[in-house]
């Protein structure tokens, strides 16, 4: 079990992408738990601001550090205070995430996500609370939420009994550093392509040898890097 708590400035949007589909039916089946917390709810500006300008001057607003520091203190509040948590800020600063960081993720218990927005969020309160700063790649989005749902979901599915047919996360792309093999479902010929024969042969030997070697140029033709690590790899076991 999981607890997901996203702090952002648009609770609806992150709730609802994440409580859909299987995201959706974790949640109901209570093997996760996604709550969003409105860091807005926090603020004690009279008028409900949460960013003001920067320091040193410079386009665009800062989110304070008051609002977020509140927000983080309701869930301590919630959580227990000496529950280990980690703290991710969603940042194009960040390590780039990838999947062994979501398999790490997903063995925790509680994750919180820091949503930014605007020009980002006030360097005192990122030092004082977060304990990962992940990217989701080299390029800048306008806030958050998108790479926070986006790294829920991909940890969301890793935690045992969300995805029903278990095998499916163990065979997937990444899982043993190579990229999936080609999939087919029926009917066995369509736009006068066929289905490829050895998977209409019952031969379970055959199917897996015939995968792993696709898998293999698959990678190969399309990640040189990780085909060379996984080479490595196999020279070391
Ligand atoms: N001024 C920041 C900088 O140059 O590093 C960018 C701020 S960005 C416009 C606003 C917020 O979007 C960030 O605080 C962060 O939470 C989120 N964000 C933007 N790009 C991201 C990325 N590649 N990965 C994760 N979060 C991102």
């Amino acid at each position: 079990m999981v607890n997901f708590h996203i702090m952002t400035l648009f609770p609806e949007m992150v709730l609802e992408g994440l409580h859909t589909s299987i995201l959706g039916r974790a949640v109901k089946q209570g093997h996760i738990a996604i709550e969003a917390v409105n860091i807005r709810d926090y603020t004690q500006d009279k008028h409900g601001k949460v960013d003001d300008y920067t320091y040193g001057g410079g386009a665009g607003m800062l989110m304070q550090a008051q609002p977020v520091f509140d927000a983080y203190q309701s869930i301590v509040d919630c959580i227990g205070q000496y529950k280990r948590k980690r703290v991710i800020y969603v940042s194009p600063q960040g390590k780039t995430f990838h999947q062994k960081m979501a398999q790490e993720l997903a063995r925790e218990e509680e994750l919180v996500f820091l949503c930014g927005h605007y020009e980002g969020i006030d360097e005192r309160v990122l030092e004082e609370i977060v304990t990962d700063e992940i990217s989701l790649g080299d390029y800048v989005l306008t806030g958050g939420e998108l790479a926070a749902m986006v790294m829920v979901d991909a940890i969301a599915r890793l935690v045992p009994e969300v995805l029903h047919n278990k095998e499916s996360a163990v065979t997937e792309s990444f899982c043993d550093g190579l990229l999936e093999y080609p999939q087919y479902s029926r009917p066995e010929v369509w736009h006068d392509k066929r289905v490829p024969a050895v998977l209409l042969s019952g031969n379970h030997a055959k199917v897996d040898a015939w995968r792993l070697e696709q898998s293999l140029l698959r990678t190969k033709e399309r990640r040189p890097d990780l085909y060379e690590r996984y080479q490595e790899s196999v020279k070391k076991s």
